[in-house]
């Protein structure tokens, strides 16, 4: 191979900048569209939230509920609900479906406290709710902050409570103790993830005790009557019930500068957001964008709200099939961003990531050719055929973007819902916004990625090549 020029010594070079530095305009654009994002992270704190919001989103910007066997043309918009916990959306392409799909898919469930099946229980004049955590959470961080309880429980007859308590001004909120600093000698010999158990994790609901003196557990009884008067719901019921205690913080901005967001939930609602505005504002593209928002990523993608389950996968050939469309050239044609968030790099911890491969918030959309653990195990690993395909339309489209990995080798890892997509025989890469302390209560990202990805769905779904 011979070069007619020659390549500038600076150009030799792979750059990781900043989006401040690379696209300085950017940032107000950015700061614009987060305000939008905050009002969806304050609205969706569990799946069932974001999906209802995201709902209304589809509803006013058009889209009508998609009906199997119904003929679609160019341009039209329909969306699916999956058991008010996943979100199906998309617009008709102008080329056949047999010339596949563009996916943009990100999750909406994430990391919390879940309340066992019989979770009330009084001891000592205190009633609690035992928990089960939710995902991977760092049980250390969760005690001493404040909580709401969202969700949904039925009644004996059937009949259907939502509980939201602890968003809204003036709500009670609810909480985990913790020992005071004077009594925890032993618990502070414990290893990190020794000194708070999953057994610990039970939430404060009450201290007053109904006056019957003769009654056992009497401020149980107390809080269980609060319920009743106000629900009209038993104890029974919490057993067919799907309750959520997550941090009752809102978004707020963070830094003298406003750059960055911090909030409960960014994993991974911060590519979410991005992935279903970009779907919104998809006018008659060239192929048929569909965004998916699902369920269960954080416990591994098992179940029918999963991706590991067939429900998108039916959806895309149940529009197959509308369009006299043979799904399974669709699917080989087709190219999907799983987007859900990676790991930023973190200077106070500095130890568990290699500089070179790590990705940093406000530096971009960040690209992870593969997950996994121990030796690349159990990954989508994207081929260097569908990097170089994103690469190039990001740069085209001047979208500021990073690539590396999660962290040190060996350290941990883990994994995203790409390989159950690629799984279907359908071109698959991982991107998203790089997040301080992910999974935390209190998870933070920067502006300008979140802008990023919103830009990289959008290029997605308008790409005619
Ligand atoms: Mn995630
Ligand atoms: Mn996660």
């Amino acid at each position: 191979m011979t070069k007619k020029t020659e390549t500038k010594l600076e150009d030799l070079l792979y750059k990781n900048e900043t989006v401040a530095d690379v696209k300085p305009k950017a940032m107000k654009a950015a700061d614009e569209f987060c305000e939008g994002y905050k009002k969806f992270l304050d609205n969706s704190k569990t799946e069932r939230e974001a999906t209802a919001y995201s709902e209304a989103l589809l509803k006013k910007a058009g889209y009508t509920p998609f009906v199997p066997g119904k003929k679609l043309k160019a341009g039209d918009k329909i969306y699916k609900i999956n058991r008010d916990k996943c979100v199906l959306a998309a617009t008709i392409g102008k080329k056949e479906l047999e010339k596949g799909f563009r996916l943009n898919i990100a999750h909406v469930d994430a990391p919390r406290l879940d309340l066992r099946p019989v979770p009330t229980y009084e001891e000592k004049g205190l009633a609690y709710f035992r928990t089960h955590y939710y995902g991977g959470v760092r049980k250390y961080q969760w005690p001493t902050i404040p909580l709401s309880l969202h969700g949904v429980l039925y009644r004996a007859d059937g009949s259907k409570v939502e509980l939201n308590i602890g968003e809204k001004e003036g709500d009670p909120v609810f909480c985990i103790t913790d020992l005071l600093p004077h009594l925890s000698a032993k618990q502070n010999e414990q290893k990190l993830n020794e000194g708070i158990t999953g057994e610990n994790l039970n939430i404060l609901i009450g201290s007053t005790p109904i006056p019957d003196k003769d009654v056992e557990n009497r401020v149980k009884l107390n809080v269980l009557k609060l319920l009743n008067d106000a629900y009209g719901i038993t104890e029974r019921d919490f057993t067919c019930a799907e309750i959520e205690a997550v941090p009752a913080f809102k978004a707020r901005d963070i830094g003298f500068d406003r750059a960055m967001i911090g909030s409960y939930g960014h994993d991974d609602r911060v590519d979410a957001y991005p992935a279903l505005m970009a779907e919104i504002e998809s006018k008659k593209p060239a192929y048929t964008s569909v965004c998916v928002l699902t369920d269960k990523e954080e416990t591994g993608s098992d179940g029918v709200t999963g991706l590991n389950s067939m429900y998108t996968f039916h959806f895309l050939q149940q529009l197959c099939a509308a369009q006299g469309a043979d799904a399974i050239t669709a699917f080989q044609a087709s190219k999907c961003l799983s987007a859900d968030v990676t790991a930023a790099y973190d200077p106070s911890f500095a130890d568990a990531f290699e500089p070179n491969n790590a990705t940093y918030a406000g530096r971009g959309i960040a690209i992870y050719k593969y997950t996994g653990s121990r030796g690349k195990s159990s990954t989508n690993d994207a081929s260097a055929e569908l990097v170089s395909y994103l690469t190039r339309l990001m740069d085209k489209e001047g979208i500021v973007w990073q690539i590396g990995e999660m962290g040190k080798i060996d350290l941990g890892g883990g994994g995203t819902v790409a390989k159950y997509v690629a799984n279907q025989d359908i071109e698959t890469i991982d991107i998203g916004v790089p997040v301080l302390s992910m999974h935390s209560p209190y998870e933070v990202v920067a502006k300008s990625d979140v802008y990023m990805a919103y830009l990289t769905f959008k290029a997605f779904c308008a790409d005619e090549a």
